[in-house]
Parts: structure tokens; C-alpha cells; sequence
């Protein structure tokens, strides 16, 4: 319905996936259950296209720019991507990036799927001398759960100028922060789990691009492996969406006065922000048993995976077998939810105590 540029991203973020306004149209798009459509014209099957993904799709290409896809994960939505890459394809992707990317990639080194050159993203001479004959840059900034920051307009610029293929993972940063299309980027993806839902009720990903050539591909890849979204998360996805704006900047001034508080706290060895967004990671003054003792003795802050919904969450990273081993064992990565701060920073305060 509103492709008005001029429009602020609180107000599309609300107006973006209605149906046409009309006299007694209905305000929400439907859950459109078909898996097929009568002969003649428009979608056809299920798995080509559906009306309930098409408004969450337009919705967030009203943020990210381009054309959207939407998926039945943000691991589908990746899948897709390395899937167009021809047989053994050289990819550069971050040392340290989201631990299920890591390990797919592991695995298509290993099989001879693609030949990845993991790099430290925020070492630019690095990235550059990895990227030379390569077929695509994948890059994830600020990554997680290190939370470092990668210098995206030159190494988007310089990967472009040899002719290759750049995608970001925008999921942390989001596109209230960065956006990767108009810094010249191919592909945009999302983990729609996270910020743009925000309930922790959804499991869904997607992938914006500019070119519509390789929109098809994508599209294609999505019609055929057939990695497709259920009619009713994209619901919940979008009706998550209206509210993605105000809940992102509430979690960031929460996330941004939580940091105050822990940069002073002598049981907090270090503390990584890159100064936006809701991801706040940081490395305990103690063992992996001790960060283990905290995550479980918050009240408020659930111990749990994930990140991204108005409810805290709080992990030891390395807990999980797959993590990169380059990040620290103590290190506790926090989704900031949408909670009151100083409930937040006396839950974390308390919870201190188990070190
Ligand atoms: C969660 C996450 C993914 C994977 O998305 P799923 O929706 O869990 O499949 C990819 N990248 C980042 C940065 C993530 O946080």
C-alpha cells in the first residue's frame, strides 16, 4: 500500500502489507490457506507464492529497499543463498559469525561444496586479500556474539569494484541502523525470528535484493527446495512488525543504559557494544561454571537462546558445542528486551552475586 518513501519507518512500519484500501476492505491482511489456486492466471501452487507472505514481504522491503523473499527460517533463507553458488565456489564469511552459518560452512569446505576463507571481518586488509578470485563476501555486523563491527561501505565497495557478490546478514544491526542495499549490497538477509517479529513465537527469515535477475534465482531456489513460511507465521510476523520500530528503540535505550551500569561493575571484566542496537555480550570476572551460576540466577532475564523478542534473554555462548571457539567461555550474550531498565540492571546485579 505505501511504497511513499518520504514515509518515516514508525509510520510504514504500520502502514506497509495492508490490503487495498476500499470501502469495507479489512484492515489486516488474511491467513491465505491454500495450497493451490484455480487455473488462469496469478500464483498457482503454494509453494510459488502465497498473499500472506506478499504483505510481510512488502513490509520489510519498505525497510530494507529492494524486493523480498521470505522463508520458513533465517537458516532457509541462507541456505538459498550459498545454493546459487556454482559447485566449489570460493566464499569469504567471517571467523566468528552465527554459530549455525559457521558450521554449514564447516561442512561445505569439508565436502568440497563451496571453498570458504574464513577471515576476522574486522581486519579490512584481511578480507580484501581473502577476497581476491572469490565468488561471494557473506558478512554478518556486528557479528554474534563477539559484537565486532565490520567497516561494511569499504569492504561492500571493494568487493563490488572486483565484481563479487556481497550479502549481509542485517539481523543484529537491523535497518533502522544500517542498510546494506543502499551501501551497494546484493543481498540482505534476515533472521525474521529475531527483531523484526520480536515475539519469540515465530521461526521465519528473509532475503532482500536490488537486482530483480537475482530476485528470480532466489525465488526459484525457494519454489524448489522448498524452504516456504506457513501462511500463519507470516501472519504473526507482520502483526510483529507493526510494533518493531518502537520495540527496537526501547531495547536499545535499555541496552545503552545497561552498558553504563556494567562498564562501573568490577564483577564485569569487559563489555562489548558497538554503541547501537540490543545485543550486549560480555565476559564475566570468572570461569565458564561461574557465567553458567548467572545465567541461571536471574529472575527477569531468562536463561535462554535466541534474541531479538521484547523478553530478555541471557546465555553462555560457548555452552553450545558448535560455538566458535574464538569466543571467550565467560562471555554472556544478553538480548535486551523491552522491561524497565534499572528492573533489568537490578536483576543483573543480583544475579552477579553467583559469581
Ligand atoms: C538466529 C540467527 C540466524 C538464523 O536464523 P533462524 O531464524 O534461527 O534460522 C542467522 N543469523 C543470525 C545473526 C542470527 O542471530
Amino acid at each position: 500500500m505505501s511504497s511513499d518513501k518520504k514515509l518515516h519507518p514508525e509510520t510504514f512500519a504500520i502502514t506497509s502489507g495492508r490490503p487495498i484500501s476500499q470501502a469495507g476492505a479489512s484492515l489486516n491482511v488474511d491467513i491465505s490457506l491454500n495450497s493451490t489456486f484455480q487455473a488462469g492466471s496469478g500464483l498457482g501452487y503454494g509453494r510459488y507464492g502465497n498473499d500472506t507472505w506478499s504483505a510481510l514481504e512488502s513490509a520489510i522491503s519498505e525497510f530494507e529497499g529492494g524486493q523480498t523473499l521470505v522463508f520458513s527460517s533465517g537458516m532457509a533463507a541462507i541456505s538459498a543463498v550459498f545454493s546459487i553458488l556454482p559447485i566449489g565456489a570460493p566464499l569469504v564469511a567471517s571467523n566468528q559469525g552465527y554459530s549455525g552459518v559457521m558450521t554449514l560452512l564447516k561442512g561445505f569446505h569439508e565436502s568440497g561444496r563451496l571453498e570458504v576463507r574464513f577471515v576476522d571481518v574486522t581486519d579490512n586488509q584481511a578480507v580484501i586479500s581473502a577476497l581476491k578470485g572469490a565468488a561471494m563476501l557473506w558478512l554478518e555486523s556486528p557479528t554474534n556474539p563477539c559484537l565486532d563491527v565490520a567497516d561494511l561501505d569499504t569492504l561492500i565497495s571493494t568487493a563490488k569494484k572486483m565484481n563479487i557478490g556481497v550479502a549481509i546478514d542485517n539481523t543484529f544491526a537491523t535497518p533502522l541502523v544500517q542498510k546494506p542495499l543502499e551501501m551497494g549490497a546484493d543481498i540482505v538477509m534476515h533472521s525474521v525470528t529475531k527483531f523484526l517479529a520480536g515475539h519469540s513465537d515465530v521461526l521465519m527469515g528473509s532475503l532482500s535484493v536490488a537486482d530483480p535477475a537475482l530476485h528470480k534465482r532466489l525465488e526459484d531456489a525457494r519454489k524448489f527446495n522448498g524452504a516456504i513460511p506457513g501462511p500463519f507465521e507470516a501472519w504473526l510476523a507482520l502483526r510483529g512488525m507493526r510494533t518493531f520500530v518502537l520495540r527496537f528503540e526501547k531495547a536499545q535505550t535499555n541496552a545503552k543504559y545497561l552498558v553504563e551500569q556494567m562498564k562501573n561493575d568490577k564483577r564485569i571484566s569487559r563489555v562489548r557494544y558497538p554503541g547501537f542496537g540490543a545485543m550486549v555480550s560480555f565476559e564475566i570476572a570468572g570461569d565458564a561454571l561461574a557465567a553458567e551460576r548467572v545465567c541461571d540466577a536471574s529472575s527477569i532475564i531468562t536463561h535462554a537462546t535466541s534474541l531479538g523478542g521484547i523478553e530478555s534473554l541471557w546465555e553462555r555462548r560457548r555452552r553450545w558445542e558448535i560455538e566458535s571457539h574464538v569466543v571467550p567461555e565467560n562471555l554472556i550474550r544478553l538480548s535486551v528486551g523491552c522491561e524497565n531498565q534499572e528492573d533489568l540492571w537490578a536483576d543483573i546485579e543480583s544475579a552477579l552475586q553467583a559469581i
